[in-house]
């Protein structure tokens, strides 16, 4: 199916809207890669007891980048303990005002050494360098250093309660923001107090490993934080470590639900991000061309591996044919390649496999009688890509108008009325996010509190702040991240 798709592009046009961008390439050589990593437990970087270690590559490449150790059930234990050693004895005990220090020196650092992460990220997760450069690695820092700002203000934070710490957190992240992720997840666990084990996914442990390093620069006692590398059977058993106290997960809704059943009866506190079906929403008196571009930057920027992507496009009747017209010429100029070029709007896809889950849904969507259409762009030759597309003629019973993709793929449906808007929005297993397009102040308030999503941007797309809390309803997930809402997540109010 690929390839019937393959032969009914054209081929990629030598200059974008009249101008020819040569390359340019972010270098790398100040980013040193070493050959192999251990795993960051009580403070040291120690050989895993399991013996077995895995390759890590570059998505764009297939080039092998390092070996990683795989931590097993023995390793899962020994960074429980030493996280509890570190909660009981340092950590649970320190002032918020000692540990704001720490977070600030975290985010200060990640500041001075944000080109090293961000090619890092563009190498290791193939997401295009303008990308890990202007959103990654600031968000990451960003995210530090509002947490530190809470430290010593969490009375302030929950007036009338008395917040506590819970002890230690497990925390398992994906491959779609593997730095960004990181920082979402450990800043705010450590300036509530509690001590943490990080697992980052499979496929990007580099930036995980190397805050893992900032981590010891900024002088955090040993064993605040530990970082394991492995593949899902590490998660799977970090989750079900009995010395945990609290779960933070993101990634699919399959793992999630899991993770649940293992936590069921427990009492051990849960959040949950899970993926994500939005629908971005267009309305006749929208701005057109604001709106083409907010489509591009939900779904195609960062190949669509984004859990809030605007997936499903809603489109008002009237305008759905100018509409679409606009989005493929917008299309049409995407430069998608090399992830380390500065002019990359679309890099490579995490992985075969995800690529491989890509395909499918893709050709399940032609089977099902939806029309593809595919910006005529030349793919390089090794590593893992694919073209952003957009499905016309789309039931809503289609695969690809339920299930998360998370790849460069757009599905566009229709509407008459604000109403069957948002009976389509909502029409999903999901509730993550939305987008709504309008000149309608009214209009957009009124979508807001129908739709069920945890974040509903208005005429704009994917933006994100440490401030504002973050996260899902139904499928989505549940527990908030980010903001005051995040905060709560890793205190007990009780
Ligand atoms: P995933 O399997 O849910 O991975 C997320 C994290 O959980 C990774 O660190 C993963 O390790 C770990 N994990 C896997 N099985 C586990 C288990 N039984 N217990 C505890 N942890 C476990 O997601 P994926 O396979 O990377 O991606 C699958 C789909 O999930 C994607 O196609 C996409 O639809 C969705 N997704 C959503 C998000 C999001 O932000 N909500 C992010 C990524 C993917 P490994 O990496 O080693 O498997
Ligand atoms: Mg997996």
């Amino acid at each position: 199916m690929a390839e019937q798709l393959e032969r009914r592009t054209e081929r990629a046009p030598a200059r974008f809207g009249g101008l020819d961008y040569a390359p340019a390439p972010e270098a790398t050589d100040h980013v040193q890669l070493r050959a192999d990593h251990g795993l960051l437990i009580g403070g040291r970087w120690v050989e895993p007891a399991s013996e077995r270690r895995f390759k890590t590559i570059s998505p764009a490449t297939e080039e092998v980048l390092a070996e990683v150790a795989e931590a097993g059930e023995e390793d899962v234990d020994a960074a429980v303990k030493a996280a509890r050693a570190a909660y009981t004895k340092v950590w649970s005990r320190m002032s918020g005002a000692e540990r704001a220090k720490y977070l600030y020196r975290i985010a200060r650092i990640l500041q001075e050494r944000a080109r090293e992460f961000a090619v890092l990220e563009t190498m290791n997760g193939g997401k295009p360098i303008k990308e890990s450069r202007d959103v990654d690695v600031p968000l990451a820092a960003a995210h530090f250093f509002y947490h530190a700002g809470w430290a010593d203000k969490l009375d302030y934070a929950f007036p009338g309660r008395r917040p506590a710490p819970l002890g230690v957190a497990a925390q398992v992240i994906p491959w779609n923001f593997p730095l960004l992720m990181a920082a979402w997840k450990l800043a705010p666990a450590l300036a509530a107090g509690n001590t943490v084990v990080l697992k980052p996914a499979e496929t990007t442990p580099l930036t995980a490993l190397r805050l893992g390093e900032v981590i010891q620069e900024a002088e955090l006692p040993e064993g605040v934080v530990n970082i394991l590398t492995g593949a899902g059977a590490t998660g799977a058993a970090l989750v079900g470590h009995p010395g945990v106290d609290k779960v933070a997960f993101t990634g699919s809704t399959e793992v999630g639900k899991a993770i649940q059943r293992t936590l069921a009866g427990s009492g051990r506190k849960l959040t949950l991000e899970l993926g994500g079906k939005a629908a971005n929403i267009v309305f006749e008196d929208a701005p057109l061309d604001q709106a083409v571009e907010g489509i591009v930057n939900g779904i195609y920027f960062n190949q669509g591996h984004v859990c809030c992507a605007g997936s499903r496009l809603l489109v008002q009747e009237s305008i759905a044919e100018p509409l679409v017209d606009k989005l493929k010429r917008r299309m049409a100029t995407l430069r998608v390649g090399d992830p380390l070029d500065k002019n990359t709007d679309v890099g490579a896809i995490n992985s075969r496999a995800q690529l491989d889950k890509i395909t499918e849904l893709v050709a399940s969507g032609e089977a099902d009688g939806a029309q593809a259409w595919q910006a005529p762009c030349e793919l390089p030759a090794r590593g893992f890509w694919f073209r952003p597309t957009v499905f016309t003629h789309v039931a809503q019973s289609y695969r690809i108008a339920q299930e998360e993709i998370f790849g460069p793929v757009l599905s566009v449906l229709t509407f008459r009325t604000p109403d069957e808007a948002v009976e389509k929005a909502n029409n999903t297993p999901y509730g993550l996010s939305a987008g709504v397009w309008t000149d309608k102040g009214s209009r957009i308030l009124d979508l807001a509190s129908r739709m069920q999503a945890g974040v509903v941007w208005a005429n704009t797309f994917n933006r994100f702040d440490p401030t504002s809390p973050f996260g899902g309803y139904k499928e989505s997930g549940f527990g908030r991240e980010g903001g005051r809402h995040g905060l709560a997540a890793y205190l007990d109010l009780s």
